[in-house]
């Protein structure tokens, strides 16, 4: 019977992420790429990014654009036969590959858009999209994507789904985020 070499250094460092635990138990029988929505643009769908784990194939899976990707819808994560938490497992490949200095440069929009976002919630506790808009598109190297997109936001204002307040929780609800992001930091999660 056929066996997939295992490499178990890289295996073994994934399933120490939050998220990763189960990571050995898939019986790579596709449900996940199957489910996936954006699979079609993905360098190696889900299911094949587990198997090039097991493989030990860290810089084509740290340098992949698969992570990126990912829309985080968790179709995979509720279909999976095994439980295993793959959303999880995406973003934590994403933290390796930034960490590592391994994502293409084409990931970059994606990377962008996940600091600001990171940089509004550290701040405010909440995200606001018309914020995130802005901070995203109002940077010079944005100015032909942000007029691109100009009249789909628009269309958005209009509908009120870009509202100009910014979220924010209390200054308790703050403190005890900032609580749970340190003890999730300490974990190697952020
Ligand atoms: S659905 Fe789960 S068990 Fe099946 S290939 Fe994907 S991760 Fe592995
Ligand atoms: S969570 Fe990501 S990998 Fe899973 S189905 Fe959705 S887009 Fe695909």
């Amino acid at each position: 019977m056929y066996a997939p070499a295992v490499n178990e250094a890289f295996l073994a460092e994934v399933s120490s992420l939050p998220g990763g635990e189960r990571i050995t138990q898939c019986i790579q029988c596709g449900s996940c790429s199957g489910s996936c929505p954006t699979a079609a643009w993905m360098d190696h769908s889900p299911r094949q990014i587990f198997a090039l784990i097991r493989c030990g194939m860290r810089d084509e899976v740290l340098s992949s654009n698969t992570p990126w990707t990912c829309a985080s819808c968790y179709t995979c994560y509720v279909r999976c036969p095994k439980e295993i938490k793959i959303t999880d497992i995406m973003y934590a490949l994403k933290r390796l590959s930034i960490r590592e200095h391994k994502a293409k440069p084409e990931t970059k929009p994606a990377r962008v858009m996940a600091e600001v976002f990171e940089g509004l919630v550290n701040k405010h506790g909440r995200n606001s999209e018309f914020h995130l808009m802005r901070r995203l598109y109002g940077r010079p190297s944005a100015i032909t994507k942000a007029l691109r997109n100009a009249p789909s936001g628009m269309k958005l204002k209009r509908l009120g789904r870009l509202p100009f307040r910014q979220e924010k929780l209390s200054a308790n609800g703050l403190m005890q985020m900032k609580q749970i992001t340190d003890a999730v930091e300490k974990m190697g999660g952020l």
